[in-house]
């Protein structure tokens, strides 16, 4: 059995800043389900916040906090804020190339909601992907992919370990602490924007064992999606197009968001993501992103990774104009930590990044903060892991748990179609007390039946979402619900 000082569940930038701010003399294992670059990590295209200086920070705060509908926790907030002027210095000094002009200035876009040009970018619209590339190089410890973790070693409030499948064979990894950078839940919804191996299984694991979730009934709709492709993922058109200042029309060439909010395309996703859900509900009509106002060559610059991917779908741009969609983006809610993403009453556990719910993001996340927090609170955990007092007399116990179905049951993939279905149709943009109490049995349902693990996994945490959603009676943020 392997004993680890440290193991972190994730390879996204949460795993990955955890690991490059441990000491190589620890022994870290950092494991993820598939190859490193699936994750949300790497198909993050806008950029990443950062407060331009000390005078920035308070109205990042307050533009975080309208964002979340004063939901939010205001020191979660503060301190991501203010920590950003030390991340964003610390990953440019160790060399992460950010998009600069001619004489080598960070380069500042503005996104939805923001009051300021503060989120930096690279590849122009492949941050995610730059960020993610550079974070693999600089990590030190064991990365080991196509592990797949499906429970944590817990017991009298200690975290042992976890149990994980390796090449379909079911391993122990012994450490003194587990970190969750997981990432959110997207595979549970029909129409996702989500990295395939992001299917909150391990938010599955902490609902059985009693671990709190907040704020489940958060979750981000991306308004503008292209939908019409036949694979699970659909393809984001970035909040960073509608910032530069490309419309969202009807078939009519009419800009009909300022019926619904006089920011326009600028209002927040939540807003935006319901007017075109509505649009559509009136009209029966197509909604469209709109591109024609800007110069071929800049946009092509600009938005490199975007032209290339929709050229090879048959799209001109700017010259065309493209169909959008709502569709899931980002768990608002997670694992209740604390600001030093410690789960509270589990001794040796924590979790951070989009797994975690840190109260930052309140009812709803503002642009381009998730990759802020996800580094912000992985370095708050590592330095909280490293100054503690381990204690080391402890004995692990035995875990002898078998589980006989863990991948998948014969009938697991008609269920989890049906989950994705119910989640979109009854717990999705716009939600109704009688849709939420459908949803509700239909999981009960899909639960009692024989069932693999990692099904029951994903069904344990779509319950806690439709449970808070029931549970909030009244619409704040993401969440919508009509009479
Ligand atoms: C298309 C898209 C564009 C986005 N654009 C932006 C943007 O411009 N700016 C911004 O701030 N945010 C953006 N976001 C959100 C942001 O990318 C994510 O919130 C963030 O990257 C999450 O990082 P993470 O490290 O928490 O999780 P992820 O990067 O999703 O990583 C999760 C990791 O956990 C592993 N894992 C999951 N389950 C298991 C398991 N059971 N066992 C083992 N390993 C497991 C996965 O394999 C993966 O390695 C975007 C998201 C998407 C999907």
């Amino acid at each position: 059995m392997k004993k680890y000082d440290v193991i972190i569940i994730g390879a996204g930038i949460a795993g990955l800043y955890a690991a490059m701010n441990i000491p190589k003399s620890k022994k870290v294992l950092v494991v993820c389900k598939d190859i490193p670059w699936e994750c949300n990590t790497f198909y993050a295209q806008g950029g990443i916040v950062t407060a331009l200086d000390e005078n920035d920070i308070s109205s990042h705060v307050e533009d975080t906090m309208v964002a979340g509908a004063y939901h939010n926790d205001p020191e979660a907030v503060e301190i991501m804020s203010r920590t950003s002027l030390e991340t964003t210095k610390d990953i440019i000094d160790r060399g992460m190339a950010f998009d600069t002009d001619e004489e080598g200035h960070l380069l500042f876009t503005k996104e939805a909601a923001h009051s300021a040009d503060r989120i930096i970018h690279a590849g122009g619209d492949a941050t995610g992907r730059y960020m993610h590339h550079f974070m693999m190089l600089q990590n030190q410890h064991k990365l080991q992919p196509n592990v797949l973790v499906y429970d944590l070693l817990i017991e009298n409030g200690k975290c042992f370990g976890v149990k994980a499948l390796v090449k379909y064979q079911p391993e122990t990894f012994l450490a003194d602490d587990v970190i969750i950078a997981s990432g959110g839940i997207g595979s549970l919804y029909a129409y996702n924007t989500n990295s395939r191996t992001v299917s909150s299984d391990i938010h599955g694991i902490c609902v059985e064992k009693g671990i709190e979730l907040a704020d489940m009934e958060m979750m981000q709709f991306h308004p503008t999606v292209f939908v019409k492709t036949p694979f699970a993922r659909k393809l984001l058109l970035t909040e960073a197009l509608r910032g530069e200042g490309a419309h969202v029309v009807s078939e009519d060439g009419r800009r009909f968001l300022f019926d619904y909010d006089e920011r326009g395309e600028l209002a927040s996703r939540d807003i935006v993501s319901r007017a075109i859900f509505d649009h559509k509900r009136q009209t029966g009509q197509e909604t469209y992103l709109d591109f024609s106002m800007f110069e071929a060559d800049w946009f092509a610059n600009r938005f490199p990774n975007i032209t290339r991917t929709f050229a090879g779908l048959g799209y001109e741009f700017p010259k065309d104009r493209v169909p959008i969609s709502p569709a899931f983006h980002y768990a608002v809610g997670g694992i209740k930590s604390d600001l030093n993403g410690c789960v509270e009453g589990i001794e040796g556990l924590y979790v951070i990044g989009e797994a975690a719910s840190t109260g930052v993001h309140g009812a709803n996340r503002l642009a381009s903060n998730s990759l802020l927090e996800g580094m912000v609170f992985a370095k708050r955990a590592v330095t909280h892991l490293l100054n503690k007092d381990q204690n080391n007399n402890l004995i692990t116990p035995i875990f002898d748990k078998v589980y006989r179905n863990i991948v998948h049951h014969e009938k697991d993939r008609v269920y989890k179609h049906k989950l994705r279905k119910i989640m979109w149709d009854e717990v999705g943009i716009i939600r109704t007390k009688k849709g939420l109490l459908e949803a509700k049995n239909c999981i009960y349902d899909m639960k009692n039946r024989e069932i693999g693990r990692l099904l029951e996994l994903r069904l344990n945490t779509a319950s806690a979402i439709v449970e808070a959603a029931l549970k909030r009676k009244k619409s704040l943020g993401t969440h919508y619900i009509e009479k």
